[in-house]
């Protein structure tokens, strides 16, 4: 849900009250140090705060010129308070705090685990508004093997903060389940180009430095946001409907990163097909100068390593269908986000379902031939990693391993049986009305296996329950000849690597 911001002054509390407040903030001082706290998701139990709602972020960042100095950051934060609060917990963990005001107010404030504290001068009453703003440096260099948010590329910087890593970059609550507003500033000097996610909406120059501004229209998860600043060129195209689009890409690479690019509109269309109207305002790719490693489907602007549109060592068809899986998680992950890291298969399979069927439609590689291979494996996946709905937590040192094959192919292999179940055209009314009934929203693995009986005309929960939660991989409808296979088809098939390059 999302809450228009509304500030309004707050009452002050009266002298008793202040009086019988200083004496209970006293023992509960004592009682209770600056704890660091979470919604409680299975994955990530530190993820997030509870007791407030933002309904939108307004980041403004000041590059220096160089990749290896932090950049100095306002984060305002306008939440709505959803219980009484002492104390204001936001994820942060990487870069200085100068200062914090609530409404205006200096507040203390401290560091407990990965959370940022503020005590505001005046208690936060339910139901207020708040606006919490954070003077704070915003480092792009990570040290002792902590990886995310900034991507340092060969001219500026680029953002990849899925799943936890938006706290690293800025102050906010980390979490997918609470989605809000974004505008986004950044100062850069000449030379430089800076876009971040949504539409522009202004350029200032003076003095030798330039400053963009970009306004998202719909919610977006911290983890989705995107900035890139570099020695960029932006190239401007229409898709369908008139749907701006804009690829940022390093410019001395224009001319050759021109074909693919050229390919997003129709992608675009393909999947207005399948499952309906593209969700945002615009949508582009950013080729990063950068050895990521994956890419990422980051909200109106997936970002990409450039190395895989340029190193010929992957087949054309293969860059297709990752550029259609980030595009498709544009629809599956961030227009629907999923409400707990558990639900990641929501993104990832149905992410993985499109970029499959991709193929086999543009590229005559059969879906059945892949989803048959992945069910051979797939009780190695649920063995390794957990189920595809509930997956094993990362190790520790490695928060992105969420990131395995169970969601990725295993988890279209779940996709797979319920076609098999209950039939394309059910099937395809199912995705339509996903994306439709929880446009801009949040859902979980519940709602989608009621949305599923109800499309299906008939429960469906023991049947998901099994695909979804089973040790074992349940027999394929249809394929009683699939088997699980033991060793592992060949490593090094393209499709397989899915799971491992591409998040
Ligand atoms: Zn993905």
């Amino acid at each position: 849900m999302l809450h228009t911001p509304h500030l309004r002054a707050r009452r002050r509390r009266t002298a008793a009250a202040l009086l019988a407040s200083a004496v209970s903030a006293c023992l509960v001082a004592a009682a209770a140090p600056p704890t660091p706290l979470g919604v409680g998701d299975r994955l990530f139990p530190h993820l997030g705060n509870p007791g407030y709602d933002v309904a939108a972020y307004d980041l403004s960042f000041t590059y220096s010129g160089s990749n290896s100095a932090p950049l100095e950051a306002i984060t305002v934060i306008d939440a709505w308070a959803t219980a009484d609060l002492e104390r204001i917990n936001l994820d942060f963990a990487h870069g200085r705090v100068h200062s914090v005001d609530v409404d205006g107010d200096p507040a203390e404030f401290t560091g407990a685990g990965e959370d940022l504290v503020i005590t505001p001068e005046d208690e936060v009453d339910q139901g207020d508004w708040m606006r919490i703003t954070v003077r704070h440096t915003s480092d792009p260099v990570y040290t002792g093997g902590r990886k995310g948010g900034w991507v340092r590329t060969a001219d500026g910087l680029a953002m990849a903060n899925q799943a936890d890593a938006a706290h690293l970059v800025f102050p906010c609550n980390d979490h997918p389940s609470d989605k809000a507003l974004f505008t986004i500033r950044v100062t850069a000097p000449d030379g430089h180009t800076a876009v971040a996610g949504g539409l522009p909406a202004g350029v200032d120059r003076a003095g030798g430095a330039t400053t963009w501004t970009y306004r998202t229209r719909h919610p977006m998860a911290t983890e989705l946001a995107q900035v890139s600043i570099g020695r960029s060129t932006v190239l401007r195209r229409t898709g369908p409907h008139g749907l701006p689009v804009r690829d940022v890409v390093p410019t001395r690479h224009r001319e050759a990163l021109e074909p693919w690019l050229e390919k997003t509109p129709d992608q675009i269309a393909w999947m207005e097909a399948k499952v309906g109207r593209y969700p945002f305002e615009t949508y582009g790719v950013l080729l990063a100068d950068a050895t990521t490693g994956f890419a990422l489907e980051t909200q109106t602007l997936s970002l990409f390593e450039r190395k895989l549109f340029t190193d010929p060592a992957y087949p054309r068809w293969y860059v297709e269908s990752i550029m259609v899986h980030e595009l498709a998680h544009q629809w599956f992950g961030n227009s629907v986000t999923p409400r707990t890291w558990s639900d990641l298969w929501l993104n990832e399979g149905h992410a993985t379902w499109y970029e499959a069927l991709y193929a086999e439609e543009t590229a005559g590689r059969p879906l059945a031939d892949r989803m048959k291979a992945a069910y051979g494996v797939s009780d190695r996946w649920r063995e390794a990693g957990g189920p595809p709905g509930a997956p094993e937590p990362p190790a520790s040192g490695s928060k992105t391993g969420i990131f395995r094959a169970n969601v990725y192919d295993g988890a279209a292999l779940v996709l797979y049986a319920l076609r098999q179940e209950i039939g394309h055209l059910a099937f395809d009314r199912l995705q339509r009305a996903w994306v439709s009934g929880h446009r801009d929203g949040t859902a979980g693995t519940t709602d989608f296996v009621r949305l599923a009986s109800q499309t299906a005309g008939r429960d469906l929960s023991g049947f998901l329950q099994a695909w979804l939660y089973d040790a074992k991989t349940p027999p394929m409808p249809g394929h009683p000849e699939w088997k699980s296979q033991v060793p592992a088809p060949a490593a090094g098939q393209p499709a397989a690597a899915g799971g491992a390059a591409d998040e």
